[in-house]
């Protein structure tokens, strides 16, 4: 009796156990143009660009969804992985870089790199890895006869968002200067609701059609119009109550309810107070 009450103690122990190392959340590979795919869920959205001489893909998630991404890449293409241009610092979208190290070229901001190895993310797990390769302005890949540009255009989500461009595609990758409902503003890692809609101004200059945001459904140009609209509609409501002297507290509870930032959000914590500083 008490043998095979500890045999099931171990079983649940051990089920236990494996279900906490746990399967890495659902990946779904969807098309988005030709030899361009892009890979939604767990973290931020991956972009996998196919060519004849190897693969570029825009940023790859957390450490965790590495085999996930790798199984994904190759059930589209034997040819391995050979750069990935990194949006920017936050650990779900350079959480993966780590394991994708030595054997393919990380590209980022100047500044994406430096927040990492600043830990300029408070919750960000120990083990992230920097790019080793950076730009201030602009720089592109050219791999089996295509073009993947990457281009800084100021201050958003963070200090050092790139927007990942394919020329031929008309497609961008927008890193979360466009990500989910509404804008998630960085301060600590050195973004700006002031900038933001400037940045994208200049983002809408680009020749595209098609939008891979930093989370979310792929979108079109439109899209992104409306979300640049919605990030300057916050801003000005936020500005309208500080104007008005309200506290920081006050202003907190009107996004809540306006704007859906929730009670514990990174909203909450890392916008907010940022936020009340640039508009006053
Ligand atoms: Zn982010």
């Amino acid at each position: 009796m008490r043998i095979s009450a500890g045999i099931l103690f171990l079983v649940v122990c051990w089920i236990g156990y494996t279900q906490n190392q746990g399967a890495p959340p659902q990946l779904n590979l969807n098309k988005v143009k030709d030899d361009l795919y892009e890979i939604e869920g767990d973290g931020g959205n991956v972009a996998v660009y196919l060519t004849n001489e190897g693969v570029i893909m825009v940023d790859d998630k957390f450490d965790r969804d590495y085999e996930a991404i790798v199984t994904k890449v190759k059930s589209l293409t034997s040819q391995p992985v050979k750069y990935i241009m990194s949006t920017h610092h936050h650990a779900d979208h350079s959480g993966g870089n780590v394991k994708f190290f030595p054997a393919v070229e990380i590209i980022s901001t100047a500044n994406a790199r430096t927040n990492i190895v600043e830990h300029k993310q408070p919750n960000a797990p120990p083990n992230m890895a920097a790019a080793r390769v950076v730009f201030t302005q602009e720089t592109s890949v050219f791999l089996g006869g295509k073009e993947v540009r990457a281009r800084y255009f100021g201050r958003g989500h963070t200090n050092g968002d790139a927007v990942i461009y394919f020329p031929t595609l008309r497609t961008i990758h927008t890193g979360d200067l466009m990500a989910g409902s509404g804008p998630l503003i960085d301060y600590p890692g050195g973004g700006s609701v002031v900038e933001w809609t400037k940045t994208l101004d200049e983002v809408m200059k680009l020749d595209f059609d098609t939008v891979i945001p930093g989370h979310g459904p792929v979108t079109n140009k439109a899209g992104l119009l409306t979300y640049r609209n919605n990030v300057e509609k916050l801003r000005t409501r936020a500005a309208g109550l500080v104007r008005d002297g309200k506290t920081q507290d006050e202003v907190g509870k009107v996004m809540m309810a306006e704007f859906g930032w929730g009670a514990q959000s990174l909203q909450m914590q890392w916008s907010l107070p940022g936020m009340m500083a640039e508009l006053r």
